[in-house]
């Protein structure tokens, strides 16, 4: 028997293997909402304009492929600071923020986690919500933690159980990490309220968990301030806190894999030694980070002028996925007028829990090409004006 003999197959990705599915599909009329991804009115990921000059700057100035800094690049971190937390916050005023540049929100969490893993409590244990992003389990896990859900979606009132939510961190132990959407709740589209935050920023204060906030999709719920001000806001209630971000979605950058992790700390001397120690997780997992991406987001929010072009970008992305949810609604409404679906409205973000049915997710993708997650979930932002009619048909037909 050699080292590969008794290897089993690993399961597959639930989320690609829909698109797996999907490619295979020869029916014309197929629709892939099983995605995580923001396409336009006619199903491409977009280019961002934003993105486009920014790239010919800087090839106008191409520069060596040196290392970057094992925390990126410096440019970046800062831009990406102050977008997170506000130039003009107590944080970013006082030094007591650290930020490192990140593969994707992906590689951030997985900072964070190796981070906390060696500097949390030895019992510490990380509490994510039910449902959550399907990789936060996963990360947390492989990182070395024990892993927990705390209530959050109520299939019957298709929001937050948000008595069950506080319910569950007044219970949590003393140094818990609580992995939290910052917004646009993904696979939900299920946010809280600014009165529920006051009092889930209260608990965990009072409490002394480990906020970690995961903020994916800002600017995609209600604008880039609105939708970081939760971030804000626990910054405001002091540290600990972690935030990763991505700008995967934001800029369109999926592939470039542009993310970061911020932590605050209590003052800029332990904010010092906290950059120290992570910057040894970096360099013991891929050393430093690659330099174009982060230069692309840089050089954009930088500028004056492409930076108010990628705000206007962003917010045609946003208007545009609220229409698609409106549109859903009232064609809904036109041929399954005995189901509500008004709740799609109040979701925010690319995605939906539809309340579709496992059994009713398979009939979509059998008998009508349409692809969605068995949990229901639809990617709001891979509808458009040529597929909704299809889709909404098809989904009448189902209910
Ligand atoms: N967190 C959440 C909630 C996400 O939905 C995603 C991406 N789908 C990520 C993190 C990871 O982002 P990235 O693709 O930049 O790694």
């Amino acid at each position: 028997a050699s080292l590969f003999t008794a290897i089993e197959m690993a399961p597959r990705d639930p989320i690609l293997g829909i698109t797996e599915g999907f490619n295979a599909d020869k029916n014309p009329g197929k629709t892939n909402l099983g995605v995580g991804v923001y396409y336009d009115d006619n199903g491409k990921v977009p280019l961002l304009e934003c993105v486009q000059k920014a790239e010919a700057l800087l090839i106008e100035k191409l520069s060596p492929r040196t290392y970057l800094p094992i925390e990126g690049l410096a440019s970046y971190d800062k831009a990406v600071q102050e977008l997170v937390f506000g130039a003009d916050s107590a944080v970013v005023q006082e030094n007591r923020a650290i930020t490192v540049q990140a593969i994707g929100g992906t590689g951030a969490l997985k900072l964070g986690a190796d981070f906390l893993k060696r500097f949390a409590a030895a019992n510490a244990q990380v509490w994510i919500s039910d449902p959550s992003w399907e990789n936060h389990r996963a990360l947390f896990e492989s990182a070395g933690f024990t892993v927990n859900n705390y209530p959050y979606y109520d299939a019957t009132t298709r929001g937050v159980n948000f008595s069950g939510m506080l319910d569950a961190l007044k219970t949590m132990a003393s140094g818990s990490v609580v992995v939290l959407h910052a917004c646009c709740h993904n696979p939900t589209g299920a946010d809280l309220t600014s009165d529920q935050w006051t009092q889930v920023i209260e608990v965990v204060t009072q409490r002394g968990l480990i906020p970690f906030l995961d903020m994916a999709y800002q600017g995609f719920g209600d604008g880039i301030d609105a939708d970081g001000e939760v971030v804000r806001r626990f910054a405001k209630a002091g540290g600990p806190l972690f935030v990763s971000n991505s700008f995967s979605k934001s800029f369109s950058l999926y592939g470039e894999r542009v993310g970061a992790l911020s932590i605050v700390a209590a003052s800029k001397e332990e904010a010092g030694r906290v950059l120290s120690q992570l910057k040894r997780v970096v360099r013991t997992n891929y050393s430093n980070p690659p330099i174009h991406g982060g230069q692309v987001v840089a050089t954009t929010l930088a500028s004056p002028e492409l930076r108010k072009l990628w705000e206007e970008e962003l917010a045609g992305m946003r208007v545009r996925i609220r229409e698609m949810r409106q549109l859903l609604v009232s064609k809904l409404k036109e041929q399954a007028p005995a189901h509500d679906f008004d709740f799609v409205i109040k979701q925010r973000g690319m995605f939906s829990y539809s309340g579709l049915t496992k059994a009713q997710v398979e009939r979509l993708r059998d008998e009508f090409s349409i692809y969605a997650v068995d949990t229901g979930r639809i990617c709001v932002a891979a509808l458009n004006t040529k597929n909704i009619d299809n889709v909404v048909a098809a989904i009448a037909k189902v209910l």
